[in-house]
């Protein structure tokens, strides 16, 4: 049986990020991953995305970009060609094709199974992703055979869909993005939209990350949030990596032909029903908006920026058409795919410890697991302060996530 002092499972930029920090503290360890260095973004990602935070925010610790445009946003293949030089400067000692199968307690910390080997640990930072899974409502389960159905994982392009209309449910960043980009193939597509996040691409001359960062929202802390359960299920801002347009919302897409209606329900007897509160929910997400921007201004006013930026000024509301249709016959033929753009979530089904709650989720404070000395998270949202949504977050979480490691390891000596 292999001993080591720490093992990471997952080698995405935060499992890397924590190789780093680690190494900095000359703690042995290894990451465990079960396929290549960046294997999210090379296997469950589609080859449009593009980032939406820009390239000057994609840093880890001991690398910045310096790239030509530090304002754009990279595509997939960029990012994975981020990590896996960064996975190389870090000299991160990666196991490449190794599945973690079992991880659990042992007397002397923990015991993992990987691939064909046993191997012993005092500590381990869980990293493999906030994504892994699709969350998909259980309305799922009544959509007619006929249907093909895709998730975000297994979407890549308009290509792989039968001819007729699109289903699009969920309007946070991927529902739209998507919505977008399958119009564009010409096929009809119906977008429904729930609780989302309007923000504008770019105010006052500034990228919206730009002032996301200045204003010290992405800076708030875990223990310092009024509803951190909420927090962490925000979801992701209607954003697109592209400055073409300073904001890509459900205007734009209903200007362009896209049929927005209410949040999915559920689906009785072939017919999808919609919820009628699209007008309130639009609204709430207007006001939303709103209160970013009043936050925004009074920032720069307070810093003495007002002479440097533009003036301040608003969007105009989200537009609903009173005629938005509260139901969809599925089984008519009109629609031919239905795409659950309705989330993601982690898959620790691995995990062989008793550290969930009765909702199945980790119990944790700031990533340090409850219950199981030694045992870390990382990658989550908002799991120490907002930032850790996105990969720039993993620079602070993993510094305080290794000197909290560092620190258990020093109080039990072996
Ligand atoms: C569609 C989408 C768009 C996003 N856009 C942005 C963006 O614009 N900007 C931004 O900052 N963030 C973005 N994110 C969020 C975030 O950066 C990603 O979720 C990121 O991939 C998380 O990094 P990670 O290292 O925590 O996990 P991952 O990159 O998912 O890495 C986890 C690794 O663990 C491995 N693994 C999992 N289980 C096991 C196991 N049992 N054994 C061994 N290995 C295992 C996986 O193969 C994977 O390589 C986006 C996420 C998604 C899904």
């Amino acid at each position: 049986m292999m001993q080591t002092t720490a093992i990471v499972v997952g080698a995405g930029h935060a499992g890397l990020a924590m190789s780093r920090r680690l190494t900095e503290r000359s703690i042995d360890h290894v990451v465990l991953e079960r396929g290549e260095v960046a294997n999210s973004w090379r296997t469950q990602r589609w080859p449009s995305l593009r980032l939406l935070t820009p390239n000057w925010q994609t840093r880890l610790p001991g690398h910045d970009y310096a790239g030509g445009h530090p304002d754009g946003f990279m595509p997939v293949a960029d990012v994975v060609a981020t990590i896996t030089r960064y996975a190389r400067l870090v000299r991160a000692p990666v196991r490449t094709g190794v599945t973690v199968h079992t991880v659990r307690a042992a007397p002397a910390g923990f015991q993992i199974r990987a691939g064909d080997d046993l191997l012993c640990a005092r500590a381990v930072v869980l990293a493999t992703g906030a994504c892994n899974l699709p969350a998909i409502p259980a309305a799922a389960g009544a959509v007619p055979a006929s249907i093909t159905t895709l998730t975000p994982l297994t979407y890549r392009d308009p290509g792989q869909l039968p001819d007729g209309g699109v289903l699009v449910i969920g309007a946070s960043a991927t529902g739209i993005q998507l919505a977008a980009e399958i119009h564009r193939s010409g096929r009809p597509v119906t977008l429904a939209a729930g609780e989302h996040v309007r923000l504008p691409r770019t105010y006052r001359g500034r990228d919206i990350f730009w002032w996301l960062q200045a204003t010290g929202l992405l800076a708030e802390r875990y223990d310092q949030i009024d509803d951190l359960v909420r927090a962490r299920h925000l979801p992701s801002p209607q954003l697109t990596g592209t400055s073409r347009a300073a904001i890509t919302d459900l205007n734009g897409l209903t200007a362009a032909g896209v049929r927005v209606v209410g949040r999915l329900g559920r689906i009785a007897d072939g017919v999808a029903q919609f919820s009628g509160s699209l007008p309130n929910t639009c609204a709430l997400a207007d006001l939303k908006m709103n209160r970013f921007l009043t936050r925004a201004d009074e920032w720069a006013t307070a810093s003495g920026l007002d002479d440097e930026l533009p003036p301040p000024h608003r969007f105009a509301p989200t537009r609903v058409d009173p005629r938005t249709p509260l139901e969809l016959n599925l089984a008519s033929g009109e629609i031919t795919t239905v795409l659950w753009a309705t989330g993601f979530r982690p898959d620790y089904s691995w995990l062989d410890i008793p550290v969930r709650d009765r909702t199945g989720k980790i119990r944790h404070d700031g990533g340090v697991v409850t219950g199981a000395p030694g045992l870390y998270l990382l990658g989550l949202p908002v799991l120490r302060t907002r930032a850790s949504t996105y990969i720039h977050g993993a620079g602070a979480d993993s510094a305080a996530l290794a000197g909290h490691l560092h620190s258990f390891l020093s109080s039990r000596p072996r």
